[in-house]
């Protein structure tokens, strides 16, 4: 089998509050790229950090790697948009042939970047690092985060278990997302209907190497609800089955109390069976108002084309800047 030549590499950084553990990253990260730059791996490779609205230090300890490594490239958006749209103002930025994404507290091991480029020149379009084992993750964590993938996939979103955001994408498949402007962001979801050839990589998650979480049970419960709705209209036709069992129950209920008063001399209803029913039935139209209203209120953002991010400085080469003009001209084109 003939390899790919060695492509050119970016990687996307998004950091949210990462003070703590950037210096860290900055540093394993440019061993990286030595090593790899040292075997031939790649022909030239980039960094770039997307500082996502940062309240600490952060932005200033990218210009100040920046400016001791020009290699080390950096993106601040104009306020927090979330892990997914800082990852996309990334994309957007890079230039070069492969691009891989990793989180920025070091919890995917990035010495296996080296074999996402290595399926990458065997021929796959995109690369997913799966987590092999769970260890180091929280009892808590490790539970809500099966119980993601499982409820998701049973509700028919396609989704790879155990792979986050950590993954390589080459040109061709990131030409092919710029092309899904959707403002509801499930990238981990998306880039499986992509459709290209798909290699995995298997990884240990380790802990985080500083600093906090920044995905509180509320958020990710959020993003959990954002991939099933954004991915999946299963919801939909679960109300409508459990409309029709309550109303066959309601109707079988109502032959009974009409046999109970014809036949026997019992026939006084009762408070609980006319009232319980009331509950009942107020409570279902309730969740299922409730679930209608997740998939107007999608409707109601997507129809807005507002752009995912607002880049408000750069660091790095005026390729860059000019390449993530170009993607912001996607966005705004479709007002
Ligand atoms: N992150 C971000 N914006 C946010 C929240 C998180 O860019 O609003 C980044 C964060 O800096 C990190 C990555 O997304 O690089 C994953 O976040 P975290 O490690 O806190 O999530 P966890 O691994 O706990 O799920
Ligand atoms: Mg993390």
């Amino acid at each position: 089998m003939t390899l790919r030549a060695a492509p050119s590499l970016d990687i996307v950084v998004p950091c949210y509050n990462e003070e703590e553990v950037l210096p860290e990253t900055a540093r394993q990260l440019t061993a990286l790229l030595d090593s790899l730059l040292a075997a031939g791996n790649v022909t030239s490779a980039q960094v770039h950090f997307v500082d996502d609205g940062s309240r600490d230090r952060t932005w200033a300890l990218i210009e100040q790697l920046h400016q001791a490594d020009p290699r080390l490239c950096g993106i601040k958006l104009s306020r927090n948009r979330g892990h997914q749209n800082a990852l996309m103002a990334g994309l957007g930025a890079s230039t070069a042939a492969v691009v891989v994404s990793i989180d920025a507290d070091l919890q995917d091991d990035p010495a296996i970047i080296a074999d996402m480029v290595d399926a990458y020149r065997g021929g796959a379009e995109i690369v997913l690092g799966v987590r092999s084992d769970r260890g180091t993750d929280s009892a808590f964590k490790r539970l809500t985060g099966q119980g993601f993938y499982r409820f998701l996939k049973g509700m028919g979103v396609e989704i790879v278990y155990d792979h986050a955001d950590y993954r390589l994408m080459s040109r061709r498949a990131l030409n092919a997302l710029a092309q899904y402007t959707e403002t509801n962001l499930f990238l981990r979801a998306l880039i499986p209907q992509l459709g290209f050839s798909v290699a995995t990589v298997p990884y240990r998650r380790a802990e985080r190497f500083a600093g906090e979480s920044k995905y509180p049970l509320s958020k990710m419960l959020a993003f959990a609800l954002d991939g099933l709705t954004s991915f999946s209209t299963r919801p939909l036709r679960l109300i409508t089955l459990l409309g029709f069992l309550v109303s066959t129950v309601s109707f079988a209920l109502g032959l009974w109390a009409l046999s109970v008063a014809v036949f026997t001399t019992q026939g006084v209803p009762g408070w609980a069976s006319t009232v319980v029913p009331i509950y009942l039935i107020c409570g279902v139209q309730l969740l299922c108002i409730g679930i209608i209203g997740e998939y107007v209120g999608k409707i109601y953002f997507e129809t807005k084309r507002r752009p995912r991010f607002i880049i408000d400085q750069m660091l790095g080469d005026d390729e860059v800047v000019v390449q993530s003009a170009k993607m912001s001209a996607i966005h705004t084109m479709a007002d």
